[in-house]
């Protein structure tokens, strides 16, 4: 039995093989050969292949972010079939050169010859040439990038996951998720607990390619990947699995149950999602309504700013599923370890710290008016409420009330519908934050903690760093001070507040949520029906502040 312990980030158990995530580091030979009809041949197959998966790419992509983002994909199909990009590579193989090396040769110059162009244009083609060479050169040699090319789930293997990775991934093909690196606060962790499959993050190198293949238990809980596990772990592993399974059923009683104290205390369930595609599972766990959408997921997923269109019609159709229950929508939080090509954003020393989420908004205001147009637009079809993040001064809030009442008055001059009473919202996540909440509640209809980013700027610990341990620590009084301060001062507005970060699930706090009389919390969607039960369970009123004291 071989025991690898990590940090157990998203609950649950599961038995399945390991799969790792491949980064693609391609070595081109360059070879004669003898039979150049072959060659031809299989360069051919790579070709069709590569069309018929960028034609699939392209109706993923439009399925969950839009035309503009499939019009990537179906143009790097067209390049697949472009004379000059193809014709090089013919001529290679008339030579008598491998058809690896055509690929790559032709790809080289065909991108240098685009980089080299004055129309700016033309030159971002030259990354496009790139990815699809790139394509080309898997196909031909048999590589299977990022993607997981298993006919069954499995426990999905890697160093770590950047988001714009996580984005790309088939999710149904995912049980659970093992990484070397990462934290409970990554957005791997968020990505696994949004879909409810167990997460072990920092296993270290001891998570090595040599187990590819192999099967093993992953248990969220303790943060453990346990391979060939002896009989009487077995045993205890298979009792864990099924009582997993019979809390499962009994969370199911929990469905269509008011989210109220055992003292009629009520408290707002809702679910954070990352994407359209997350809404059915807040209808599946019954989440009341939606508290975090990560809106950043669009332009996650795009390869140029997606369009007001595309933006407008994945709002819609989350408004519209969700029935007239409330959608808060976070506008744009690119930055940080979210990073957008496209944005062509400087690199900095310190990312966290650095221009990001609404920072990046305020100083590009076409950016932020063409997703505040959607927002808008989208408002006519359902309940959404609009919510910016990383707030840490008084003006960025009227500035961006401002760019709200500028997109309201030109939707109005053109007879599109919207609902003018959307409720503006303003994340709590920095210190400046809390101490200026007084001034900051006046502005607003509400505030959301964002417990992850609130902790990492509270006690300088990067939430993104595995080694910080028990120093990154959500339970700090200073973090719950923080939260009871900024509570006050909604309340004494008359505005309601949340907590959409991950600390809303922590059923540990629950009661100190409700002493300090949190309003709503923002939880995975997995997460609601295990928050409702504890709720239930509760009596607000014999609820202390104890844990406000170290
Ligand atoms: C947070 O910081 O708590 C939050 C909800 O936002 P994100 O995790 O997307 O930064
Ligand atoms: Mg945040």
């Amino acid at each position: 039995m071989i025991v690898l312990q990590g940090q157990g980030v998203s609950k649950g158990i599961e038995y399945g093989s390991l799969y790792f995530y491949h980064r693609t580091n391609t070595q081109v030979t360059q070879q004669t050969v003898e039979d150049t009809a072959a060659e031809a041949q299989r360069l051919e197959e790579a070709k069709a292949k590569s069309i018929a998966q960028l034609e699939q790419m392209a109706e993923k992509a439009r399925e969950e972010a839009g035309d503009s983002a499939a019009e990537l994909f179906e143009t790097h199909a067209m390049f697949v079939e472009d004379e000059d990009y193809t014709g090089a590579m013919d001529e290679l193989l008339e030579e008598g050169w491998n058809a690896e090396y055509a690929v790559q040769q032709a790809g080289e110059q065909f991108a240098a010859m685009l980089a080299a162009m004055d129309d700016p244009y033309m030159r971002a083609r030259a990354a496009d040439i790139r990815d699809v060479t790139q394509r080309l050169l898997n196909n031909l040699m048999g590589i299977v990038e990022g993607g997981i090319d298993a006919d069954h789930p499995v426990i999905l293997a890697a160093d770590d996951l950047a988001p714009s990775e996580t984005i790309q991934l088939d999710k149904s093909k995912i049980l659970a998720i093992a990484t070397q690196g990462g934290s409970g606060n990554s957005h791997t962790a968020i990505l696994a607990r949004t879909m409810g499959i167990p997460a072990v993050c920092g296993l270290g190198d001891a998570l090595n390619e040599s187990m590819n293949g192999h099967a093993a238990y992953i248990v969220g809980d303790t943060g453990e990947l346990i391979f060939d596990p002896d009989a009487d772990t077995l045993a205890a592993l298979q009792v864990r699995q099924k009582a997993q399974q019979e809390q499962r059923e009994l969370m199911r009683t929990m469905v269509g149950q008011e989210d109220v104290t055992l003292d009629g205390r009520h408290i707002k369930v809702y679910c954070n999602i990352g994407s359209p595609e997350d809404v059915d599972a807040v209808l599946t766990n019954d989440g009341r309504g939606i508290g975090l959408f990560r809106s950043e997921f669009l332009y996650l997923a795009a390869e140029d700013y997606p369009s007001e269109e595309d933006q407008f019609r994945a709002y819609k159709e989350v408004a519209a599923a969700m029935q007239g229950k409330t959608v808060i929508i976070r506008t744009l939080d690119i930055g940080a370890d979210k990073q957008v090509e496209y944005f062509g954003l400087n690199r900095e020393e310190n990312p966290a710290m650095g221009l990001r989420a609404i920072r990046i908004c305020l100083n590009r205001p076409e950016v932020f008016r063409t997703q505040l147009r959607a927002l808008y637009r989208a408002s006519a079809y359902g309940k959404i409420a609009i919510m910016f993040p990383m707030i840490a001064s008084v003006w960025e809030v009227k500035e961006c009330r401002r760019a709200c009442q500028k997109v309201m008055e030109e939707l109005k001059a053109e007879g599109i519908p919207f609902d003018p009473e959307v409720e503006i919202g303003i994340m709590i996540e920095t210190p400046a934050a809390v101490f200026i909440a007084d001034e900051l509640a006046p502005l607003v209809d509400f505030f959301s903690v964002g417990t992850n980013d609130l902790t990492q700027y509270t006690l300088a610990c990067d939430r993104q760093c595995n080694d910080l341990g028990k120093f990154f620590d959500p339970h700090h009084p200073a973090v719950l001070r923080a939260l009871k301060m900024a509570a006050d001062a909604a309340h004494k507005a008359g505005i309601w507040i949340g907590i959409c970060g991950e600390l809303g699930a922590d059923l540990s706090l629950l009661p100190t949520f409700l002493a300090i009389g949190i309003d709503e919390l923002s939880v995975s969607p997995t997460a609601v029906l295990p928050l409702r039960a504890e709720i239930r369970r509760s009596i607000a009123s014999t609820c202390t502040l104890d844990m406000l004291n170290s």
